[in-house]
């Protein structure tokens, strides 16, 4: 049982769930914010390997931390997938994804748990993405 997995029933935590149409990866992302800190998250969804991963990795690194922190964190692996460097002191086990940078079409899957983390925050910053589906429930 991935950790932080299966989704929660309550109002205080904000939903966000993303499509991949080109892989076929559903995924929703609950966070609850309190003073701008990250202070619980669940992920749930069906995807491939590198999504389920990625999600799950995404939530060990943001769960405790400061919105802004987080949002380094995201921005390193978007760095790395991209190729355009590691930072494995951000990043820790999801170093573990790097390969992905070489495989361009994957980008997508690996980003979009990260992708539903972001939009649960609401900030000016987020970056919407063409080809990604937001379902709104
Ligand atoms: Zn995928």
């Amino acid at each position: 049982m991935p950790r932080h997995k299966g989704l929660v029933d309550d109002a205080s935590y904000v939903t966000v769930h993303l499509k991949n149409p080109s892989c076929g990866d559903d995924m929703r992302v609950q966070t609850k914010i309190e003073a701008d800190v990250i202070t619980d998250i669940h992920h749930d969804g069906s995807g491939c390997s590198i999504c389920c991963a990625s999600a799950s990795m995404m939530a060990e690194l943001v769960k405790g931390e400061h919105i802004e922190q987080a949002q380094a964190k995201k921005k390193a692996f978007y760095q790395m997938v991209s190729g355009q460097g590691i930072d494995e002191e951000l990043l820790a086990d999801a170093i573990s994804l790097q390969g992905v940078a070489k495989l361009p079409p994957r980008i997508k899957c690996a980003t979009l748990g990260w992708k539903a983390f972001e939009q649960t925050l609401s900030v000016d910053t987020v970056e919407y993405d063409e080809g990604v589906t937001r379902i709104d429930e």
